[in-house]
């Protein structure tokens, strides 16, 4: 019986450790993958600079220091 119980928990560690390995594997890809996706988005972005601040902006400007949120 202690031997089986030893496999039995021997069996639970080897897939928590796959587990953990694949959780690992899926979360490098991700990252990976939205650094793609964020470098991609940039150059897509119609960025301009603000007139008032100078800072790059998508839509209106959100700096708070900027003169036009004022
Ligand atoms: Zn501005």
């Amino acid at each position: 019986m202690f031997s089986l119980n030893k496999i039995f928990w021997l069996i639970i560690i080897l897939i928590v450790v796959w587990y953990v390995f694949k959780f690992i594997e899926k979360k490098n890809k991700n990252i990976s993958k939205d650094s793609e996706e964020g470098s991609a988005e940039k150059k897509n972005i119609d960025a301009f600079k603000c007139s008032e601040c100078g800072l790059w902006v998508t839509k209106s400007c959100d700096n708070q220091n900027c003169p036009t949120n004022l």
